[in-house]
């Protein structure tokens, strides 16, 4: 414990209180058995700051967001020692329990029990800890100008169930905060757990010490985005062999997904993804939108917008050929989304089979097939959603492997395609 100095004549400021180390003479946080089918054998996370030294996980809630929480403590506008009022926030909807929920190395990047703490976690609650949900479950309606023309064209049928004549979709909406259990994401990656600690450790600028030095605490709450999901249809259905299954993974993509940049497919394939999970919920199934807060790749959006200045200044222009290299060039790599991890909500949903990926994407049909869930047809984008700008990525990733029944040759990948850019 280190006490510093006040500055500018200020009183002394509190003791700083590291936990880098296990304290001696404060309670110690109830452990965790990762995948024990019971909660109270798993335990819950605890890894809230207002017992420090009790803690079974490393870094805090919120995930991103966690760092504005620090800013408003730091800035006087928030009592760290706060403790959420929880009333009446249980899920709108069970999901879950499901089998998955304990199969080992079936689910290591959420917390299956995260929306159900109240519960599975009441006798901890009622012994003082400090234990936070990490997963929400409500419900909403969504409104969506593609569903309303899917309608006028007569894709689509209001049922006033799923879908009213407005236009407007009856939700099962969630969000997840990721919850690492490192020995597990360890061998999703096939890498030991040091190596992994230690670059979690060092390429954060040394942000979480524990890494190294608790190798006890083997939960880590990172801080990154997580994932939002929207089911439609009955989410009861869920967890059973005879439900038809439709669903769309989807990494986040700002620029077309809120405001309709033309330049990638991602909103039209969303869109398209919404249309078939609707369908299929009309038809007694469930269709399932899972939202990745993975912006560009993962690599983020100034990454992002500067391989688009690049893609369109080089010379011969932007063109399909030339389109992974130009995102090398800036970020190292064509993609970081590590996908090896998505599939871990589909389990965490009771998922075995989906019948209807909406999804050209090798990178998320791999990962999907080899955790163990059934694809049974994958689902194209319609030629016609394809903004004309938007060509060149859906040529190169025909040509790198994307499921499609068109495979363009040499001198169509070489042709410019995209807009050049002051046009
Ligand atoms: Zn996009």
């Amino acid at each position: 414990m280190l006490t510093p100095r006040g500055t500018n004549g200020r009183r002394p400021t509190r003791p700083i209180v590291l936990t880098s180390h296990p304290r001696t003479g404060t309670p110690q946080a109830p452990p965790i058995t990762w995948g024990a089918a019971d909660p109270a054998s798993r335990g819950p996370v605890v890894a809230t700051l207002t017992s420090p030294g009790a803690r079974n996980a490393v870094g805090t809630h919120a995930g991103s967001y966690s760092l504005y929480r620090a800013l408003a403590v730091a800035a006087g506008q928030l009592d760290p020692g706060h403790r959420p009022d929880l009333t009446n926030t249980a899920p709108a909807a069970p999901i879950g329990p499901f089998p998955q929920w304990s199969e080992p190395g079936r689910i290591v990047s959420l917390d299956p029990w995260g929306h159900m703490v109240g519960e599975a976690f009441a006798g901890r609650l009622a012994e003082g800890w400090d234990i936070r949900p990490t997963i929400a479950v409500t419900r909403a309606h969504i409104h969506m100008p593609e569903i309303t023309e899917a309608i006028r064209a007569g894709r689509l049928a209001p049922d006033d169930e799923v879908l009213n004549a407005a236009g407007d979709a009856r939700v099962t909406k969630v969000a997840i905060e990721p919850v690492w259990w490192l020995p597990g994401i360890a061998d999703r990656f096939g890498i030991d757990e040091t190596t992994l600690r230690r670059g979690l450790f060092e390429q954060t600028g040394g942000m979480f010490p524990e890494l190294i030095t608790r190798p006890d605490l083997q939960l880590f709450l990172p801080p990154i985005g997580g994932a939002s999901v929207y089911l439609f249809g009955d989410p009861a259905r869920l967890g059973r062999p005879q439900t038809r299954i439709a669903c769309r993974v989807h990494d986040e993509c700002n620029g077309s997904d809120v405001f309709g940049s033309d330049i990638c497919t991602c909103r039209p394939y969303l869109a398209h993804g919404i249309e078939v999970c609707i369908e299929t919920a009309q038809q007694g199934g469930v269709g399932v939108i899972v939202y990745n807060r993975k912006e560009g790749r993962a690599l983020g959006e100034v990454t992002k917008f500067l391989v688009y200045n690049a893609r369109k200044r080089q010379q011969g222009g932007d063109r399909a050929d030339a389109y992974f290299t130009r995102t090398e060039c800036v970020a190292g790599v064509a993609d970081m989304r590590l996908q090896e991890l998505m599939p871990d909500v589909l389990h965490w949903l009771g998922i075995t089979r989906i019948d209807r990926l909406v999804s050209m994407s090798n990178m998320k049909f791999e990962p999907i097939v080899a955790s163990g869930i059934t694809v049974l047809e994958r689902v194209p984008i319609p030629d016609d959603l394809i903004p004309a700008d938007a060509s060149v990525e859906m040529d190169a990733k025909r040509a790198a492997g994307y499921f499609t029944a068109h495979v363009p040759d040499a001198a169509e990948l070489a042709q410019a395609k995209g807009r050049e850019l002051g046009a």
